[in-house]
């Protein structure tokens, strides 16, 4: 047998990847980079893990640290396991196995996956051929019904094609196809609709989920973007200055946020449930930078519970109560923040438009810590953000498309013409 798989053969629950500790360093001339400062993560069989956070968090350097995809500059520590086997510090020949079979990848421009000089057939042909025993004819036969099941309308013919030839969105697709090629058993997806237009992103996601129900494979889905989670996820990871503040189930993240930063992103999401009259409230200030060590919170200097404990020491990653021991949140306010929901936001938004006036040194649960008039809003669950531009969703986990119909399942694909190619 297979040694990757021996451990399945053993228990078939047993986490596919799973990371402990890991610690990224970059050495640059302004200093040490602290990437990623402790992520431990399980990715069990068939599961849909999102992992969210704002742009520099380090999620892209966890995806790429677990894949052996760092440069030397990188200093790594930890340990990424796939079916128990550790991956890191394995050499590129003895990572070949996993890479593109057993754990495939997905990119945010799809032009970094493609080679423009080779047809897409080509290219799906050869990642079929790199890990299966077929001739050249039935991997193109393969590759067509691939093509077919992402999509793509004509695959006959398409399957010729360039990728300039394509539309951004189509070319995902194709990305998708390979990334499902050889039936791997754990998809890396790094903001895969991040560079496409809003409603092509929903018709990928649904592309993505068919290729999913296709494969049966578990999913780790790199995103900034929460609306883009509430759809496919099971369970979320927020993650803030690289180490995760709050993870639980996508009804835990979503109905009970107790982190502020998950509170914050939950707040600045465009929702359905209101008449979009409001303003959507950026959380405000910036991430801190990510060289040298934070002593206390990093989210601190941005939040409206801050109080001096949070100067002096970063919160554990902690259960958020003992009825939930899945949902934890590394917050000394847990309770409060989660109590305020995502007024916590909005109405030191409100408070802060209308007096200038700087909450983020009032103390937790002190009267002043709540702005005038506001009631309390609770996060209103998964299927209430908007995903897209002209989506709505269809209640928790699930959503709708716009009423053009011409969004695809993805098994039968869109009407051809639906996307333009450029
Ligand atoms: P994101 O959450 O947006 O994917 P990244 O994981 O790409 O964030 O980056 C996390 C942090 O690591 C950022 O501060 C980024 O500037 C830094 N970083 C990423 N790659 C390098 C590198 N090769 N050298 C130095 N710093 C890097
Ligand atoms: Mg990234």
């Amino acid at each position: 047998m297979n040694p990757i798989h021996a451990q399945n053969a053993r228990d078939p629950y047993a986490p596919l990847l799973a990371i402990d500790g890991l610690e990224v360093e970059f050495r640059t001339a302004e200093g040490t980079v602290n990437a990623v400062r402790g992520v431990d993560l399980e990715l069990r069989p068939g599961e849909v893990l999102g992992i969210v956070g704002e742009s520099g968090s380090g999620k892209s350097v966890t995806a790429m640290a677990a894949m052996g995809l760092l440069p030397r500059s990188a200093s790594v520590r930890g340990s990424v396991r796939f079916r128990g086997e550790e991956l890191l510090h394995l050499r590129e020949r003895q990572l070949m196995p996993f890479r593109g079979k057993a754990i495939s990848m997905i990119f945010q421009d799809p032009m970094t996956s493609l080679n423009p000089v080779y047809s897409v057939g080509w290219q799906i042909v050869e990642a079929i051929r790199a890990h299966q025993d077929v001739s050249k004819e039935e991997a193109l036969q393969i590759s067509i019904e691939l093509l077919r099941k992402v999509g793509i309308p004509n695959p006959e013919d398409r399957v010729a094609n360039y990728p300039h030839e394509f539309s951004g969105g189509m070319r995902q697709r194709v990305v998708i196809a390979i990334a499902i090629a050889n039936n791997p058993e754990v998809i890396l997806a790094d903001e895969p609709t991040t560079a496409l237009d809003v409603t092509v992103q929903a018709q990928v996601l649904d592309t993505l989920r068919t290729a999913l129900e296709m494969t049966h494979a578990a999913l780790l889905l790199i995103t900034h973007d929460l609306g883009v989670i509430a759809g496919i996820a099971d369970r979320v990871l927020v993650m803030y200055a690289g180490r995760p503040v709050e993870i639980g189930t996508v009804d835990e993240i979503f109905y009970n946020p107790s982190m502020p930063y998950t509170l914050g992103l939950l707040g600045s999401l465009p929702r359905v449930d209101t008449d979009g009259s409001e303003k959507l409230r950026p959380i405000p200030g910036s991430p801190p930078s990510m060289i040298g060590k934070p002593t206390g919170c990093p989210f601190a200097p941005r939040c409206p519970l801050a109080a001096d404990v949070c100067q002096e020491r970063e919160p554990e990653l902690a259960p958020v109560n003992a009825q939930t021991p899945s949902h934890l949140a590394a917050c000394h306010f847990t309770k409060q923040a989660h109590d305020r929901g995502i007024s916590l936001f909005i109405a030191t938004s409100v408070d802060l438009d209308s007096a200038s006036e700087n909450l983020a040194t009032t103390a937790p649960g002190s009267a002043s810590s709540k702005a005038p008039g506001s009631e309390e809003l609770r996060a209103p669950g998964p299927g209430n953000y908007v995903l897209a531009e002209g989506l709505s969703p269809a209640g928790p986990g699930g959503y709708e498309t716009a009423p053009d119909g011409h969004e695809g399942s993805g098994a039968t694909g869109p009407a051809d013409g639906e996307e333009t190619t450029p």
